[in-house]
Order: C-alpha cells, then structure tokens, then sequence
C-alpha cells in the first residue's frame, strides 16, 4: 500500500501558507502590477471560490489582478497547496512517476506541472505585443473563419499554448504584410 493512500498530503497543508508562500516569491518587496509594474497596488478582496487568494487593483493602470495572475499556477485546474508539494517533491529528486503517486496524479499531468515549474514559479507565458494594427487582426481571423472555422474555434479556447501560437502566426503575418507593403 503506498504512503498517498494512507495520508494525503495535500489535505494537512494550508492554504494560506503556499498563497503566503507564492507572493513572498513573486513580490518580495510587495505586490507588484504584472501589467504596468507600479507598486501602487490596493488590495481587493479575496477570490470568489479561493478565499485565500488576494486580488489588488493597480492604482497607475487600474488593472486588477491576484496572487496568481501571470504565473504557471493561473488557471490550472490543481489546487495550490498541490502545485506546492509538486515542488517540494522535485526538490526532493523524485521523478514525475513517483511525485504522480505520491499527489495521486496522472503521469502526464505531473509532466506537464514540472515542465512548467521547472521553467520558473512565476514564469509568463510568452507574449506577443499588439498594438495599434487591430484592423489587421481582424482581417486575419475573418480570413481563419472561412477557411478553418475548426482551427478558429480552437484558439478561441482557454488553451493558452494555442493562443500563443496564434498570437505568434499573427504577428508573422503582420511583419510578412509589412515587408510587402513597404
Ligand atoms: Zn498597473
């Protein structure tokens, strides 16, 4: 019988330490804005369904953002106090394998949690400026309508590696159109 089946782990952390533990990681100087990087930052409120995860509002840009927007630990489906031990059990050497045991995970979700891990706790995904040529990109998705309408909806979707490819083939685009217009 294996260790996870007798205690599970994840259930005796709490889950205001690992959101404690994220924004000393993050923000060791404090809560920072991931959009304008202004320090001029207000809490407010807590999350809807994550009580211990802290949302702030930008007093610069007056974006809004929480302890986990911008990081690898935004928008999985893995509570946090998971994602800690992951990272604890890499820490400790073990293999995707063993830590897939240990969490009662699938193998290639463990995978996929390391790979990004590895790349850096609050590592962003990459991201491809757009700015004042929006009528081009409008061009490109009617044009993506009529002859893909499945690869449209695709990246449509909250998958962010294919927005990100998609953002990437625009922004192709955008420098080949310029090259000919020019
Ligand atoms: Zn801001």
């Amino acid at each position: 019988m294996a260790v996870s089946d007798l205690i599970n782990l994840s259930g005796l952390l709490d889950d205001a330490k690992c959101f404690a533990l994220v924004r000393q990681h993050r923000w060791p100087e404090g809560a920072r804005c991931p959009v304008c990087d202004s320090g001029a930052v207000i809490r407010d409120g807590h999350d809807d369904t994550q009580p211990c995860r802290q949302r702030y509002r930008c007093k610069a840009c007056a974006g809004r953002f929480d302890d986990l927007t911008g990081t690898v630990l935004a928008g999985h489906h893995q509570p946090l106090r998971v994602w800690v031990l992951c990272l604890y059990f890499m820490g400790l050497n073990l293999s995707n394998q063993q830590i897939a045991g240990e969490l009662g995970l699938d193998g290639s979700d463990v995978q996929t949690m390391t790979e990004q891990l590895r790349r850096g706790l609050v590592a962003k995904a990459p991201e491809v400026t757009l700015k004042g040529e929006v009528e081009v990109d409008e061009v490109y998705v009617v044009a993506g309508h009529k002859g893909q309408p499945a690869a449209v909806a695709k990246r449509g979707g909250s998958d962010g590696v294919a927005s990100w490819q998609a953002r990437r083939a625009e922004a192709r685009w955008r420098r080949t159109s310029h090259r000919s217009s020019a």
